[in-house]
């Protein structure tokens, strides 16, 4: 797949853009601030229904978006195998962005968020999956050094894409999970009877076990991909081992999952009451990433976890590719400049493979690595996007 066609309304630095897109390598150039990343962003947002930079997702909305509410738009026309797909995420403000005379430090509106897939409104669950992207940038590095949240986010972003059964599971654990933790507030403050719990535990459990399941599965897929990659990339022979770590039962069988995590939340009862919070299930678990049994966010340098980062974003993109039976696009925000030659070389000869790669850079052009070269060259300034005639 690819997108044809994209189109911003007052997202961050752009207050209007339409451009169309070639297959292939398309390049990004541009000095710092000029609006890179951002774009970047608004195609990842049309993928995975969120942004991976914003906190508050009303910091999307243009600072100078002067309608009231201020609207912000997304949208792009996808190519696939199946025929166009139109995607669309407005960003409708509750209220004014500036001078609203709050003082406020963060001057980002609150935003409602709504979807539209070929013109039909959808939850956000009903975009994702629909055109599948993978996104390297700077950050990636914390996937491997960063807080377990981090991984289990690798985790869920990639599987969410391929099975929506998986996105939506995962949007009723994170409910009935608060739920619970309310509850077991409750029941510490002698406001509420242990025994309302039961029907919790059982949906949690329910949930969690297919949430459990499925991040096993992938990550032994996972593995296979990211485990030679990560020793192509580093020049030797030892591959990338991912472990997953569980806080409760350990096993590949979903119903086994489930009954673990049943005895497993009767057991921690009393202590979960104390707390006021869930400590065992899919929330806490983690991803061990080694290589040579040595964990890398430990032991590694900053290289090798550097490449593993990449190893783990091209492994993604293999994994998409395989399950989805169509490639996702490859949108690499301003990585090479932190490679070396080499491994900036293999990276774009793996990733030239794909239907499309964006890729943003501040270098100049003209722009080639090797045989591979761009089939489309644009300038980015001040939210603005030219082609750059003349240049491939
Ligand atoms: P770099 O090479 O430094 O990574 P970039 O071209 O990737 O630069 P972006 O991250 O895309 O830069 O940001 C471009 C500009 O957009 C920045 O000056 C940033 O402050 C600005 N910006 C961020 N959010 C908003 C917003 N909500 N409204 C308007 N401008 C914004
Ligand atoms: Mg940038």
């Amino acid at each position: 797949m690819y997108v044809a066609s994209l189109h911003l309304r007052n997202f961050r630095n752009y207050q209007r853009l339409d451009i169309t897109l070639p297959q292939g390598l398309v390049v990004f150039t541009g000095a710092n601030a000029q609006g890179k990343s951002n774009l970047l962003e608004a195609v990842y947002l049309l993928a995975i229904g969120r942004s991976t930079r914003a906190g508050n997702e009303g910091e999307m909305v243009g600072w100078w978006a002067s309608g009231s509410p201020p609207h912000t738009q997304a949208m792009a026309a996808v190519a696939t195998c199946q025929g166009s797909l139109q995607l669309q995420v407005d960003l409708v403000g509750q209220a004014q962005v500036a001078g609203d005379g709050s003082g406020s430090a963060n001057p980002s509106p609150s935003v409602q968020k709504r979807v539209r897939v070929n013109g039909v409104p959808r939850l956000v669950s009903g975009l994702v999956g629909q055109f599948n992207a993978v996104l390297f940038d700077a950050s990636d590095i914390q996937v491997i050094e960063g807080a377990p949240a981090l991984r289990r986010r690798y985790l869920d972003v990639l599987l969410s894409q391929v099975d929506p059964a998986y996105l939506r599971a995962l949007l009723r654990y994170q409910r009935v999970l608060a739920q619970r933790n309310q509850l077991l507030r409750l029941i510490r403050e002698g406001r509420a009877r242990g025994l309302e719990l039961e029907f919790w535990d059982g949906e949690l459990a329910q949930q969690g076990a297919y949430l459990v399941a499925s991040r096993l599965q992938a990550m032994a897929g996972l593995m296979q991909l990211a485990g030679p990659m990560y020793a192509r990339l580093k020049g030797g022979e030892e591959q990338l081992q991912l472990e997953y770590l569980a806080t409760g039962p350990q096993s590949q069988e979903q119903e086994e999952l489930r009954q673990g995590l049943m005895e497993a939340l009767v057991r921690g009862r009393q202590r979960e009451v104390a707390l006021g919070s869930t400590q065992v299930g899919p929330h806490r678990d983690d991803m061990r990433i080694t290589v040579a049994g040595r964990e890398l966010g430990v032991f590694g340098s900053r290289g090798e976890r550097r490449l593993a980062a990449l190893a783990l974003r091209l492994a993604e993109g293999e994994f998409l590719a395989q399950r989805r039976g169509e490639q996702p696009v490859m949108l690499l925000d301003d990585i090479l400049s932190e490679l070396d030659q080499v491994r900036g070389m293999q990276v774009m000869e793996a990733v030239a493979r794909y239907q499309q790669v964006l890729l943003t850079t501040t270098e100049a052009p003209p722009l080639a690595w090797g045989a591979i070269t761009p089939t489309a060259t644009f300038r980015v300034a001040h939210g603005t996007v030219t082609p750059l005639p003349g240049v491939p």
